[in-house]
């Protein structure tokens, strides 16, 4: 049985150039007693292929194509994939991911040259659970993993440093857009209003900001942390701005990692962040563990009352800037990002996507500007 296939070709063209997927060669389709992916590509690329459990998905990584003239939906056919997805993973990768309505296991994977350039042929049988349970799991090469780190030289640097380190980190990214409305898509708003927070938390003395992400890239929830102990965190800022469904909701809100399990809206917030990292393909067995036991209970006996404070000082700041404010401001979940022990940290949804007021406030520079002023604030009392 094939648990999981690389494959590397060597190529020094490969770093730079973008090889294009074909819409007209490629199908996500039911055969026999098969589902069958066909890619057709300019050329061959470097892939690897595996499957994923609960919920069960093929995970397909390239890298250096491009799924741009690729619409999942319409190379998806019969009742196999119950959905394809397909994004960025990280600079120079993409990522397709296939949910699997019942247990397939691959049973057969291979590119090869053609007169059209390549074509990428994975097909998957029919299998029992246990089977599929069996087969299934993220490939061991090191080589290929998700997990970027920080330039340990530079990291080091900055830990060592007198400089008080803030970590901004830009909800969402790549294969996990985060939410979309009216032409706004949460990942870019992250990224763009991070960048700007960046600029003026470092003009301000002895601090130095730092970003999890600064391309619209996959980075895990447990990455995140990872980068932010790196560099050695003094606090740590998540920025959102989502959508739900009733569009009244609006206005910043401040959250920080709840005692309890929070309220059935923060339940709800939480489920939707974490969903990012399944539906991207990220095999999260550890980090349910990590976020059931120990590790929490410190973060909240450690760091919990520090968070509390600085999003109690966050919240007045963010009023006193005459920013829009929801109802209840500062809350409380149980998100993954929030879980350290090492460092403070607030999860700041900047306002709500699905209210056209807060759209319209967040799209623009000027509007970005109050917020960013509030956080300012708030940190330049804190690295005193
Ligand atoms: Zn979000």
């Amino acid at each position: 049985m094939i648990r999981w296939v690389l494959a590397w070709v060597l190529s020094a063209s490969m770093a730079f150039a973008q090889v294009a997927v074909d819409p007209d060669r490629s199908a996500v389709r039911d055969g026999w007693w098969t589902l069958e992916v066909t890619l057709g590509l300019a050329e061959i690329v470097p892939y690897r292929v595996f499957t994923l459990d609960d919920p069960r998905r093929l995970v397909l990584d390239f890298e250096g194509a491009s799924f741009d003239a690729i619409d999942p939906d319409a190379i998806r056919s019969g009742d196999r994939a119950a959905a394809v997805r397909i994004g960025p993973l990280r600079p120079g990768w993409s990522r397709m991911v296939v949910d699997l309505a019942e247990p397939l296991t691959v049973s057969e994977a291979g590119m090869r040259a053609t007169e059209d350039g390549a074509t990428l042929q994975v097909v998957l049988e029919r299998a029992s659970a246990e089977e599929f349970a069996a087969a299934s799991g993220a490939p061991p090469d090191p080589g290929w993993e998700v997990v970027t780190g920080f330039d340990s030289a530079v990291a080091s640097a900055i830990a060592r440093s007198e400089d008080y380190v803030v970590v901004i980190d830009p909800g969402h990214g790549g294969i996990d857009p985060g939410a979309t409305q009216g032409g706004v898509k949460e990942a870019d708003l992250t990224l763009v209003m991070a960048a700007e927070l960046a600029n003026a938390l470092n003009s301000l003395p002895r601090v130095r900001a730092v970003l999890t992400r600064e391309t619209d890239s996959f980075v895990p929830l447990t990455t995140r942390l990872t980068l932010a102990r790196q560099v050695g965190a003094d606090v740590f800022l998540s920025l959102h701005a989502d959508a739900l469904d009733d569009d009244a909701v609006q206005g910043a809100t401040v959250y920080t990692l709840s005692q309890d399990g929070g309220d059935a809206a923060a339940q709800r917030m939480v489920e939707r962040h974490e969903r990012g990292d399944l539906l991207a393909g990220v095999d999260l067995e550890t980090a349910e563990d990590r976020v059931a036991t120990a590790l929490m209970d410190l973060a909240r006996a450690q760091t919990g009352p520090e968070s509390r404070r600085i999003a109690t000082a966050l919240v007045s700041s963010l009023r006193n800037a005459g920013v829009r404010m929801n109802n209840s401001p500062l809350r409380e979940g149980q998100f993954a990002v929030l879980t350290a022990a090492e460092f403070p940290s607030l999860l700041i949804e900047i306002g709500f996507l699905s209210n056209v007021e807060d759209r319209a406030v967040l799209a623009t520079v000027a509007g970005r500007a109050r917020i960013i002023a509030a956080i300012a604030d708030t940190v330049s009392l804190l690295a005193r």
